[in-house]
């Protein structure tokens, strides 16, 4: 059983959903860089301060920035981990590796939710956080597309990808996770 594993898909294919849903099953960790951003935004820290604006526009915060939030909990945590959000680009992807390294923890399974456009746009559009408005919506897609995508190929590569259709209700979506994750 899988007990340290990465969630990777577009903005709107119910990654943080289907995250917390597996997290609170198998009892692990579970690590969304968006929430935990959101949270110092929200707590007004010095931290949100400097990723709000960022975060406004649907463009990435620093690598540096989410990678200290990162390591600081995995660090601390003893245990299984899902995280949901990050990596994010391939920095972040090779960074995050060096880290596990470190840490003599490695990825075992990477669930990638694949889901279409159209269907993507529509349940952004109906959820309305914040950076959810269409001109900010086609910018993460833009943004998933050229920096967050080349992670699949880069997975791949070491055989960690579980593909799994995202289309459907959050408990047919729950089923084929956990399915796929044998
Ligand atoms: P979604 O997947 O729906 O776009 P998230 O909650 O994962 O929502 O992320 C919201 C925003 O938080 C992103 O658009 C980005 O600005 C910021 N963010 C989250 N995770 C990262 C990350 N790993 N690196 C850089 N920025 C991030």
């Amino acid at each position: 059983m899988s007990n340290r594993l990465l969630f990777l898909g577009p903005p709107g294919a119910g990654k943080g959903t289907q995250a917390q849903l597996l997290a609170a099953e198998r009892d692990l960790l579970h690590l969304s860089t968006g929430e935990l951003l959101r949270a110092e935004v929200e707590a007004g820290t010095e931290l949100g301060a400097e990723a709000q604006a960022v975060m406004a526009r649907g463009e990435l915060v620093s690598d540096a920035l989410v990678l200290a939030i990162v390591r600081d909990r995995l660090i601390s945590h003893d245990g299984g981990w899902l995280l949901d959000g990050f990596p994010r680009n391939l920095a972040q992807a090779e960074a995050l590796s060096e880290l596990l390294e470190e840490l003599h923890q490695p990825i075992e399974c990477v669930v990638l939710l694949q889901l279409d456009d159209g269907i993507l746009l529509q349940r952004l559009l109906s959820r309305g956080r914040d950076d959810d408005n269409e001109a900010v919506i086609s910018n993460r897609l833009e943004v998933y597309r050229e920096q967050t995508a080349p992670l699949i190929a880069f997975y791949r590569q070491l055989g960690l990808i579980r593909e799994v259709e995202a289309e459907g209700s959050v408990e047919t979506v729950a089923k084929r996770v956990v399915d796929g994750l044998g």
